[in-house]
């Protein structure tokens, strides 16, 4: 079995300790991967911070040459890696090339945007006076990414941030650090300078505590819970150290009686079941007008009941295993608690597949209380609560009555109801009549305690840079 090391100042480092990690399909470990101590990254840091003055002073568009041969190097390995991706994730291979393919074209995008770290030059109020606003790149950057999309959303952070000239220490989740060994080897053979980029691995409330309390660590980044996000604010209040946040999601989803009902069970199925329903942008709760509620819930049912569950790697499955058997039970018991509460099973609510494998079969609930967790919490994972209801009014205040503010979407094809509707529902990113609203070239982020800040898009790099104001008096 192999352990995989960690990438320090342009090293591959086996370290003594490792952690296993294992394929939620079947609970076996296949891999091993190595962990450090809490000095070892401070010392990472101390080696990104050396490696600042110069990665900063290369052209943007040189940093961008970089990201494009990473980019290169990924899909040169997409195979292998979409697999690794499935192995310790346990999602469904098509959506593991998927992702490979979205990170591809993040890299892509922030190549480019590498060239465009704008100032502006601001009239003047005072004779004889000049001012401009610069950007420049923050320093030494910390990356912690979670398991849910291991990939995508750890490059999410890398290519904005040395696109802005800042070095990046990036810890991945422990469930799936292979895939993060995966990249490191691309960004080594890409040839980026040594610590530019670096891959620490261990404990999380450790390493945490070394990027919050490390002064050359200038920002954190990070995608996770809303938990662990609580944690990193309390802790960056020391050094006053900015973050950027992606935190939990609890998205809700209005079907109108003037859509495309077809299109709007499409866009549900999507929302609600994508990555086997562990997506912080995943559908939470499903809110149909009455006047449609019999044409749209059979019509989802029956599609749901289709989901075919079982292994990743196996041709035509749609739904994986959680990320392991604490995620099935924390999920079976917001079903117990919503049918207790006198919600209505329509399918599902029981662990599918092999013993060993975290497996749950899609499941679908009907008229579930406000009350419920699941209609509180994120249920992560193959779990769709339905609810009816009458007034658009009512739809947008019931949508809105959360404490999070990810993702919200909308079916209908009233244009003047979805301009009401992108205007007022709090949400950070609103689907309409689409149910995946991400793009390499459109922010994404929340509101709400769905976090802070904006990654991709022109949002994605600005995150990473400074503006600073030079007033010059000049003649
Ligand atoms: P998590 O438990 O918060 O873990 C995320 C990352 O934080 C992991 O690398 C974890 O390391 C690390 N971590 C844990 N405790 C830490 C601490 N005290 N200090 C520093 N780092 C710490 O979240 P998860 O369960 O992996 O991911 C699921 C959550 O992420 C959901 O709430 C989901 O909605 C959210 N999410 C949000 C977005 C977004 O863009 N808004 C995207 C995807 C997921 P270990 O793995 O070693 O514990």
């Amino acid at each position: 079995m192999k352990t995989h090391p960690l990438y320090l100042n342009g090293e591959f480092i086996l370290t003594e300790d490792s952690l296993p990690v294992r394929n939620p399909a079947t609970g076996q470990i296949f891999a091993r991967m190595s962990i450090c101590a809490r000095e070892t990254v401070g010392r990472a840091l101390d080696d990104a911070h050396r490696a600042f003055p110069a990665w900063r002073v290369i052209p943007g568009k040189s940093r961008g040459d970089f990201l494009l041969r990473i980019a290169a190097e990924l899909e040169r390995r997409k195979e292998e890696i979409a697999r690794v991706i499935t192995l310790e994730n346990g999602k469904p291979l098509t959506q593991s090339q998927g992702e490979v393919a979205m990170t591809v074209d993040h890299l892509r995008w922030f190549a480019e945007e590498a060239r465009r770290g704008y100032g502006r030059i601001v009239p003047p109020q005072t004779e004889g006076k000049r001012h401009l606003a610069i950007k420049t790149p923050l320093g030494v950057v910390a990356a912690i990414s979670p398991w849910n999309f291991p990939l995508m959303l750890a490059g999410r952070k890398i290519a904005p941030a040395l696109a802005a000239g800042c070095p990046v220490v990036l810890k991945p989740a422990s469930a799936t650090p292979v895939c993060a060994a995966l990249f490191a080897e691309c960004v080594h053979t890409a040839g980026l300078p040594r610590g530019v980029f670096q891959l620490v691995a261990g404990a999380a409330s450790e390493i945490g505590a070394e990027f919050l309390e490390h002064p050359r660590c200038r920002k954190i980044t990070f995608t996770g819970s809303t938990e662990v996000g609580r944690i990193l604010i309390a802790g960056a209040a020391a050094q006053v150290k900015p973050l950027s946040l992606e935190l939990g999601g609890h998205s809700p989803v209005l079907v109108f009686d003037d859509a495309d009902l077809a299109r709007a069970v499409e866009g549900t199925m999507i929302a609600k079941f994508r990555n086997t329903g562990q997506s912080c942008i995943a559908a939470n709760r499903i809110y149909v007008q009455r006047s449609c509620a019999e044409k749209f819930i059979p019509a989802f049912l029956e599609r749901a009941r289709a989901l075919r569950v079982g292994h990743g790697l196996d041709p035509g499955v749609d739904l994986g295993p959680l990320i392991n058997s604490a995620a099935v039970d924390l999920a079976l018991s917001h079903v117990a608690d919503a049918q207790g509460r006198g919600a209505k099973l329509l399918c599902g609510g029981r662990r599918a597949g092999d013993a060993g494998g975290a497996f749950l079969e899609p499941t679908v609930l009907l008229d579930v209380p406000g009350a419920a967790l699941g209609m509180c919490d994120e249920t992560f994972g193959p779990v769709a609560y339905l609810n009816v209801f009458d007034t658009e009014a009512e739809a947008v205040e019931r949508a809105n009555d959360t404490t999070y503010g990810l993702a919200a979407y909308v079916f209908t094809r009233d244009l003047n109801r979805a301009f009401r509707l992108m205007e007022s529902l709090e949400a950070g990113m609103i689907g309409i009549n689409d149910g995946l609203p991400t793009a390499s070239n459109a922010p994404f982020g929340g509101v709400k305690q769905s976090g802070w800040g904006r990654e991709l898009g022109v949002e994605g790099m600005d995150a990473f840079l400074e503006t600073k104001h030079v007033s010059l008096v000049v003649g």
